[in-house]
């Protein structure tokens, strides 16, 4: 126990290390920078640096790295050492305040759609001190945000945190007018994260794992999760080694990974961590992914974050829980237990369903990835439809004050708003809705649309952003209010029946919810390339654009890079499905079929008839014509890609035409794999990569 303390964030310059190292002033000065959110002063800069870097040089680290998060959603470091040369040929190690706070970075290299143009290759690097700098691989790491010179954001977390100082103002607004005395509003964030877990030998020889992180063929294994023997049923001994020294990698840099379980489909796991402000989170969960691949590899096994690995197999999501909560120590989402607190709680809570109503087009948009097209609406994942579940004792309280507001609003004025105090809600598993890609869970809302391998910036920048606009309108008609409590009370009243259609309590995977949201006007957006257009729908540059989140300019980038980036995925799953159907699967068939077909001649020269043989070989010689014509449409609707000037209609060909040819190639040679002889089969199939860790 002793040891697990010492060893949780003993890689981390955190609170502690900074009271501990820095000089009184400095740490007060800088707590107080890190809990305003303002930018540190230089002088401060330098003593922060020069403890960071003693820390670090007694921890035996030589380079430091502005640490960031590119638009492809992964992150990306370029070190330096702390070198310095002196007179006579030596060195000493110095590490300055302006190289703590602002780097360059060649942005050359990374997406930018348009934002950065050649001449300004360009981009700085700026700490985000609310988030510990840590050692990573003996690197001195630096969690920074990257902009172009121009001020534009080319990164995940520059948005991230505009937003949050969005939220941050209106909410603040709000409460003050509950006569709170809470200065700073800070979103929180608890990403699930489930993962699978394959065998290393088995998944060096699949192209499309090495090349797709996804299996491109191959067919169900007899069993699969029907028996529901997997979910939190035993952990494997290998797996549990993996979990242990994961464990301890992420304590060591302080990320709070608390449950590690089996998930439902086999080999399939998740871990989730204890949630913190939604900046940390973000980090955290990138690097939770990070040494989820590096310590898989060390027991010989490949960790797979990919939306779909498995076709016919439960996929792998990140459900993020997410709450608001005041530098007082209130969580905004938790139902108070007396009336002005439940009034409160009543009030963010329709600010959420507000916002999610408004903006389900937004939200549905940050999931959209062409790995997670193949989960979302697939009968085990959310539906591509958003919809919220409030459980049945939050919706019997929104249908009373809607039902009172209908029957006697005049008398209900002094009541606060109808009702008095507010049950706890249960937040156990037993009023849960599965089916539900927003759900309420007792004191947080946990939106679980998100594929497993993105980065979890983009859902959360909406998230704070579409709430800040709610809560802007509220403060706005509150502030101008007569009576707080009648306004309050008619407020939240209105604001429920007006978005009461975005709350389903029902079966979110079953054919009829997506009629009935239809009849509700709800978007229905099926895939990536017609979710992203709405990212750029005018309400929506409107909505960024007033809170300081993102400009138009910036909004059309990422909107360009978005549909380059999913056009380029879905083309480099076509080649290597190309490439695997003709130089590995179909040479194996014809293989198998001059084996069958030798065989049948030998049984006739010994004068018998071949019946079997004889029909499997048919069999076997029509699917591979199956397969060889499939192949030859692949390879011609490839040539067709990135045809376009417009990076849509190029996303468009790769779905209408590049992905029905991959599915036919891929049908017919999961045709084949049932009828060829195993021995023959060029890489390892479902049940060796699912049943061998
Ligand atoms: P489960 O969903 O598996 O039942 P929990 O409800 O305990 O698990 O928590 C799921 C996740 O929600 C955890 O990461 C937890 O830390 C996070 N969470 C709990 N409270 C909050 C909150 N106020 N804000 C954000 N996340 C939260
Ligand atoms: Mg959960």
């Amino acid at each position: 126990m002793a040891r697990m303390e010492e060893l949780f964030g003993s890689n981390v310059f955190n609170d502690e290390v900074m009271q501990r190292r820095l000089p009184r002033d400095t740490y007060k000065a800088l707590h107080k920078t890190i809990a305003d959110g303002r930018p540190l002063n230089p002088q401060m800069a330098n003593i922060v640096a020069n403890a960071m870097k003693d820390w670090a040089v007694e921890k035996g680290v030589t380079h430091y790295t502005h640490w960031f998060q590119p638009m492809n959603g992964v992150t990306a470091e370029k070190h330096d050492s702390f070198i310095t040369p002196r007179e006579g040929g030596k060195i000493i190690l110095e590490f300055s305040g302006k190289e703590l706070v602002h780097g360059e970075s060649d942005a050359s290299s990374f997406p930018s759609g348009g934002l950065r143009a050649t001449f300004e290759a360009r981009g700085y690097t700026a700490w985000d001190p609310t988030s510990y700098a840590f050692i990573k691989d003996g690197v001195l790491c630096i969690p920074t945000a990257f902009c172009s010179y121009g001020g534009e954001a080319l990164d995940a977390k520059t948005p991230l945190l505009r937003s949050m100082e969005a939220l941050n103002k209106q909410a603040v607004r709000v409460l003050k007018l509950f006569g709170r005395d809470a200065t700073r509003v800070t979103p929180t964030v608890g990403p699930e994260q489930e993962y699978f877990l394959i065998d290393r030998k088995l998944f060096d020889q699949r192209k499309d794992l090495i090349f797709t992180g996804r299996t491109l063929f191959g067919n169900k294994p007899p069993k699969g999760q029907e028996l529901d023997d997997h979910y939190s049923g035993a952990i494997k001994p290998r797996v549990k080694a993996f979990m242990t020294e994961l464990d301890e990698e992420l304590w060591k840099l302080g990320v709070l990974a608390k449950t590690e379980h089996n998930e439902v489909a086999p080999a399939q796991h998740e871990l989730a961590p204890i949630y913190a402000i939604t900046t940390v989170a973000t980090d955290h969960n990138q690097l939770t992914m990070e040494l989820m691949k590096k310590v898989a590899l060390r027991h010989g096994l490949v960790c797979l974050l990919h939306e779909k690995p498995f076709a016919g197999v439960n996929g792998s999501g990140k459900h993020n829980n997410w709450s608001m909560s005041t530098n007082t120590g209130y969580n905004l989402l938790e139902p108070g237990d007396d009336p002005a607190s439940s009034a409160q709680f009543l009030l963010f809570l329709t600010a959420v369903i507000k916002a999610v109503d408004d903006h389900a087009d937004l939200l549905r948009v940050t999931t959209a990835t062409a790995g997670n097209d193949h989960r979302l609406g697939a009968g085990e994942a959310p539906p591509a439809i958003i919809s919220m579940f409030l459980g049945d004792e939050l919706t019997a309280i929104v249908d009373s004050l809607l039902a009172d507001q209908e029957y006697h609003s005049a008398q209900k004025q002094d009541l606060e708003i109808g009702v008095s105090v507010l049950p706890k809600f249960p937040k156990d598993n037993t009023d849960r809705n599965r089916t539900s890609p927003f759900a309420f869970t007792g004191n947080k809302f946990e939106f679980r649309s998100l594929g497993a391998s993105a980065s979890i910036s983009d859902t959360n920048v909406v998230l704070n952003t579409i709430v800040a606009d709610v809560l802007m309108q509220f403060a706005d008609t509150l502030e101008k209010a007569d009576s707080f409590k009648t306004t309050l009370h008619s407020l939240i009243v209105e604001t429920l029946r007006k978005h009461y259609r975005i709350i389903f309590n029902g079966n979110g995977y079953s054919p009829e919810w997506v009629e009935e949201a239809a009849r509700r006007g709800l978007p229905n957006l099926p895939n990536t390339v017609s979710a992203l257009p709405r990212l750029v729908d005018q309400k929506n540059i409107d909505l960024f654009a007033r809170h300081n989140v993102f400009t138009e300019k910036e909004l059309r980038s990422r909107y360009e890079i978005n549909l380059e980036y999913y056009a380029k995925v879905v083309n480099i799953e076509a080649e290597t499905c190309l490439m695997m159907a003709e130089r590995q699967i179909l040479p194996a068939c014809i293989k198998y079929g001059g084996e069958l077909a030798r065989t049948v001649n030998d049984i006739r020269t010994a004068g018998l008839e071949p019946i079997a043989e004889a029909r499997l070989l048919t069999k076997i010689t029509e699917r591979n014509a199956t397969l060889y014509a499939a192949i030859h449409q692949l390879r011609k609707v490839i040539r067709a890609s990135f045809q376009s000037e417009s990076a849509l209609e190029n996303a468009l060909h790769e779905n209408n035409a590049v992905i029905p040819a991959m599915n036919a190639v891929r049908a017919a040679a999961d045709d084949l794999e049932t009828l060829v002889g195993k021995e023959y089969w060029p890489f390892p199939t479902y049940e060796d990569l699912l049943f061998n860790v």
